[in-house]
């Protein structure tokens, strides 16, 4: 495999797929190495079938707002790769998404879902929905109508959509009730992230932010280093940001800041709980503003319009909300303010020339699907629960998710240790991803 050629033909097979052809160039760049050594590889292409998915499906979704107004949006759902599983991944609800950025979101979660070391495929889905100001009443039905078309491409063996951005608990319980009567059965493991108590998982909610943080802490002991009195900055305050900043101020860490579209939330004694709880209040109101925050705590929380989160002092910075949230200069600013790790918790939330800004200046850098795994691993465990016909303890998936996210460190560092020693856990991601996937597509013959 080369790299470069193989890109040269994807560019003119998907022009202008900016974020896919940047994932696709990633992985690729971190695997060629160890996949030029597997002649079996080349010889059953398996990169040439891996970068395309398997299939796309694009629906019109109508459904009428509260002034009586018919509303046409785009639905999607991108099935990539089923060697491991039934497609899995979640639905982003976003004014931004079109199929590129769910290619793009489907190809990494192949790899994110591979590290997880659960029987899951990856795929992706969603809609240019926008749930900004939106309110209750639309949410169900635009969930309602959307379903209409996607129910009969789902299903716990076929495909198991979960959350993303703009998809939490409350989307879910109306996807899962208009799933369920469409199908005309309760079959619970075709969406996860289901509410407590009619299917869904303890631990959910939190997972991905857990489990980012708890790859965090062995990335700080790593370097000898702990967790207690750290300054961690999170960007956004959605339900990703809301679980690391719940794991991240229980080991002993300290948030210093989240933000939103509109600016930054400076916190400068940390996050108490109050203000913990007040995160699930922001999310949803569907107001996206993080200002809510200040207005609700003065003093506390002290809001700057049209700043980012990179802009305050910290050790640890976690991008939490959006891709190529952080750009090259955000990261000399960070590194130039003294941070000490930096871990991607958005899928590709820092962009190409962000990741090498770090790198250059051995910043230990931790990527998203491997960082932000926990949420998906915690979906594989709920699809379990749901098989089984019963409910873990929140003690009980929290240690499986604990134990999965060490295993994902783990092979970060078996395959991605550098000869000079460093870590770089980009390439241990990849190609620890890649190798299960691929071993599985040859296993499986030419389909
Ligand atoms: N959207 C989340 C992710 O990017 C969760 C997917 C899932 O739980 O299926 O991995």
């Amino acid at each position: 495999m080369k790299v470069n050629e193989i890109m040269t033909a994807l560019e003119a097979k998907h022009p202008g797929e900016k974020e896919y052809l940047q994932a696709v160039r990633e992985v690729l760049e971190s695997i060629e190495e160890v996949y030029n050594q597997h002649p079996e590889f080349e010889k059953a292409k398996i990169v040439e079938r891996l970068v395309e998915p398997d299939r796309i499906f694009t629906f019109r979704v109508t459904w009428v707002d509260r002034n009586g107004e018919v509303q046409t949006n785009l639905g999607y759902r991108v099935q990539y790769n089923a060697a491991l599983g039934a497609y899995k991944g979640g639905l982003r609800f976003h004014k931004a998404v079109n199929v590129s950025m769910l290619k793009f979101l489907g190809f990494e979660q192949i790899f994110k879902n591979s590290l997880t070391n659960l029987p899951l495929g990856g795929g992706k889905g969603g809609s240019d929905f926008d749930p900004v100001g939106k309110t209750d009443e639309e949410i169900m039905r635009f969930c309602q109508a959307f379903m209409y078309e996607l129910w009969r491409n789902i299903g716990p063996d076929q495909d198991s959509p979960a959350g993303d951005v703009g998809v939490g608990g409350r989307e879910i319980g109306y996807l899962y009730g208009a799933y369920k009567k469409l199908a005309r059965e309760h079959s619970t493991g075709a969406l996860t992230g289901k509410s407590y108590g009619w299917g869904g998982s303890l631990v959910r909610p939190e997972a991905t932010g857990f489990g980012a943080i708890y790859y965090v802490e062995r990335m700080v002991k790593q370097t000898g280093d702990k967790m207690e009195g750290k300054r961690i900055a999170l960007s956004g305050f959605g339900n990703v940001a809301w679980g690391a900043a719940i794991k991240a101020t229980e080991l002993g860490a300290k948030v210093v800041a989240l933000s939103g579209p509109d600016g930054v939330c400076e916190l400068p004694n940390g996050i108490d709980q109050e203000m913990i709880d007040y995160m699930l209040v922001m999310r949803a109101s569907n107001r996206n503003k993080v200002q809510d925050m200040a207005d609700k705590f003065p003093g506390k929380a002290v809001f700057t319009p049209g700043k980012k989160a990179w802009m305050v002092k910290c050790d640890i910075a976690c991008p939490c909300a959006f891709q190529n949230e952080l750009a090259e200069e955000d990261a000399k600013e960070l590194i130039a303010n003294g941070v000490k790790y930096v871990a991607e918790v958005s899928n590709m939330g820092c962009q190409p020339g962000a990741i090498a800004a770090f790198q250059a200046a051995k910043i230990p850098f931790g990527p998203g699907k491997a960082v932000n795994a926990g949420g998906v691993a915690t979906s594989g465990l709920e699809i379990c629960q749901n098989a089984g016909h019963i409910n873990w303890t929140a003690p009980e998936v929290d240690q499986k998710l604990h134990k999965i996210m060490n295993d994902i460190y783990d092979m970060c560092v078996k395959y991605g240790t550098q000869p000079d020693g460093t870590i770089n856990y980009v390439k241990g991601a990849n190609i620890a991803g890649f190798m299960r996937v691929a071993n599985a597509m040859l296993a499986q013959g030419i389909i």
